[in-house]
């Protein structure tokens, strides 16, 4: 690879979804100019949200791709740099980091990994375009659509016994449709869903077909020892199988837990120091856009800080926002001289 595709960065953010755009506005705030690999379709997961409900200054739902697009737009606005490419191979090995994609490679200080975790999917056929039509893989943002009537998950684990208590609280009736006679979740929540009146569980049964055109209109179940088939009239088909956190490209270097998360401690650092990670890919537990974005300002503060206290950083990009005039620049060029300057504001 030639010189010229090389470039040196202070602070590479893998990942633009809530956790890479959170971390990137809080870095620029910070005084760091981060580059972020968003990949050819930024946004992460939430783009596949049709509305959300949940995150915190929106009293009407909003859009997860509008969301995605204000949360850049606000990024691009502290002069935030957002390249449509993906990380192919990282080397952590050395006291500067190294991420390579298909233009090039990059060489920085520190790096977030927000890569995120995609759904793992049945594989049926209209599982994909009845997506937010009625197939859903996230029960805590989309169970309120589904006040009083009748829905059914997919799943043993601690997420469909978790979400399958959250769903009883709208719909009227949740069937919990799991593959063998035995949960593979905790027994405190196969207790507390065994305790439901609406909950109903049906054991040792698999998902045949998915019924509707441009809406879900039910489904297709198979008891897999006796052989039966019927149909279930529902109107919410929730999948919760697990997740895929997006790790490949890390090839083994950064630790991860039994299903494959990024092991993380409570400021987002990775076994690596000066690598942290934030968002989906290293949260197996609750998945969500604020919380994303939350762990991303925390990954955020604690890598502008391991830049600032690192010796042989590279010289500080300039931050430079969009709105900027040429007195606020010279201020903000007066801070940069001698290295990085932060102003950490936690407020
Ligand atoms: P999981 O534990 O891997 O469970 C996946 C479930 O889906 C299993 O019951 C599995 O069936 C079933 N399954 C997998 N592929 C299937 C297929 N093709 N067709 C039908 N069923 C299929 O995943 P998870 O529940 O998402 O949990 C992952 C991690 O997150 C765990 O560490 C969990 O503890 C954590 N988590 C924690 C909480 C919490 O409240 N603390 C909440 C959610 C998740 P089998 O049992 O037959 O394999």
């Amino acid at each position: 690879m030639s010189d010229q595709n090389r470039q040196e960065e202070n602070l590479i953010i893998i990942g633009g979804g809530p956790g890479g755009l959170s971390a990137s506005i809080y870095a620029a705030r910070n005084g760091v100019a981060p580059l972020v690999l968003n990949g050819p379709e930024p946004g992460g997961q939430i783009t596949t949200t049709s509305e959300l409900e949940n995150y915190p200054g929106f009293p009407n739902p909003i859009g997860g791709f509008e969301l995605t697009q204000k949360m850049t737009e606000q990024a691009e606005n502290f002069g935030v740099r957002l390249k449509y490419e993906s990380a192919e191979e990282v080397d952590f090995s050395g006291d500067k980091f190294s991420v390579k994609t298909e233009a090039g490679e990059y060489i920085a200080d520190s790096i977030i990994i927000a890569t995120g975790a995609e759904p793992k999917t049945l594989g049926l056929d209209k599982e994909d375009s009845l997506r937010g039509n009625g197939v859903s893989y996230c029960a805590t943002c989309d169970a309120a659509f589904f006040r009083n009537k009748e829905v059914a998950i997919v799943g043993g684990g601690d997420t469909a016994l978790w979400e399958s208590t959250f769903l009883a609280k709208f719909a009227s009736k949740v069937y919990i449709i799991h593959r063998r006679d035995k949960f593979r979740g905790a027994k405190i929540l196969g207790d507390r869903v065994k305790a439901k009146d609406n909950i109903e569980i049906l054991w040792d049964t698999e998902v045949k077909s998915i019924k509707g055109e441009k809406k879900l209109e039910g489904i297709e179940i198979l008891n897999n020892k006796t052989g039966e088939e019927r149909d279930l009239d529902v109107n919410g088909f929730f999948v919760a199988i697990g997740h895929h956190p997006r790790t490949e490209c890390l090839n083994g270097q950064i630790d991860l837990d039994d299903y494959g998360y990024i092991k993380t401690d409570k400021k987002q650092h990775t076994n690596i120091s000066g690598v942290f990670a934030c968002g989906d890919v290293q949260d197996p537990d609750y998945r969500q856009v604020v919380i994303a974005a939350g762990s991303g300002a925390k990954a955020a503060i604690e890598a502008t800080e391991y830049i600032e206290e690192k010796e042989n950083s590279f010289p500080a990009k300039k931050v430079k926002m969009k709105n900027q005039t040429a007195e606020d620049e010279n201020s903000a060029g007066a801070k940069e001289e001698g290295g990085l300057s932060l102003s950490l504001s936690l407020d």
